[in-house]
């Protein structure tokens, strides 16, 4: 019931034709019924060309970005929140015009390392500029996620309890909360409560282990998290993170600061993942 994804970084950096068919390939030869896009650069993203290699291979995309820190709709000034709200207007276009009905992550401020906390009149752009996205979201028929990160990567969301008010205040219908084992291993006290917190407001969730490689070979505590998402009836998409330098640009190096590879074969990392992945649901929902 839940649609499996898998990040389209896991095979490769970039997003022409070329690109665009090893990855959808690969995902649906590996057993997933979704790639996730990365729309980093959303203008260099050619939506009917995904929307054609996706029905070649009867897969289904969701996207996911991070702003950039000239386009940060978390910024005190009000110009570069302008250029951020054109980002995500870019990004919300692009998704909607290649089929996909989600695009998550870091909506909400850069993907960055700050070296202060969040300003109120900061918090107030970015809730503002999500509030007049979202009508343009909903008439592409696009879901919008906000993704708490670790705090090296935003300074604003860094909880699913953060998330939950920022959507609160923001008051659309279509934000949804996207979790991410990896952040949620850093940042909260119980990844359980943090996915009862959110209810039906769940509409997302990433599985990455501690040190994003191979799943299970790490400290998360993927027992306890299936069962949770199990527990709250979770039907969304689960969708597989990982990322190395031998497939990735060298912005995303730096941006995810990826320093040491865990893995160099993407259709071995990808299948073990969908099995584990179908392994923890058949478990939890045993156990429920
Ligand atoms: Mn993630």
């Amino acid at each position: 019931m839940n649609r499996l994804g898998v990040h389209a970084a896991v095979w490769v950096a970039g997003w022409s034709e070329v690109e665009a068919q090893r990855a959808i390939s690969r995902a649906s030869a590996c057993g997933f019924d979704v790639v996730e896009v990365p729309l980093l650069n959303p203008a260099a993203v050619d939506p009917a060309m995904t929307r054609r290699v996706l029905a070649e291979h009867d897969m289904q995309a969701t996207c996911s970005m991070g702003l950039p820190a000239d386009a940060d709709v978390s910024s005190d000034d009000v110009a570069v929140v302008r250029r951020g709200e054109e980002v995500l207007r870019t990004a919300v276009e692009v998704a909607g015009e290649m089929g996909a009905t989600y695009l998550g992550g870091i909506l909400y401020s850069s993907l960055g390392k700050y070296t202060r906390p969040p300003t109120d009149r900061g918090r107030n752009h970015a809730m503002e500029a999500l509030a007049r996205v979202a009508p343009q979201a909903a008439a592409s028929g696009v879901t919008l996620g906000l993704e708490p990160v670790n705090r090296y990567e935003s300074n604003l969301i860094n909880t699913a309890a953060q998330a939950m008010a920022l959507i609160d205040d923001v008051g659309a219908d279509n934000i949804v909360v996207h979790l991410d084992s990896y952040h949620m291993h850093i940042e909260e006290a119980d990844a359980a409560a943090a996915v009862r917190r959110c209810g039906d407001r769940l509409g997302y969730v990433h599985i990455g282990e501690n040190h994003r490689g191979y799943l299970g070979s790490g400290r998360v505590d993927f027992a306890g998290l299936f069962r949770a998402l199990v527990g709250a009836d979770y039907t969304g998409d689960i969708t597989f993170e990982s990322f190395s330098s031998t497939v990735v640009s060298d912005d995303f190096v730096s941006a995810l600061a990826i320093w040491r590879d865990q893995w160099q074969d993407s259709d071995d990392l990808a299948t073990h993942a969908r099995t584990f992945i179908d392994n923890q649901l058949r478990a939890a929902a045993r156990a429920a």
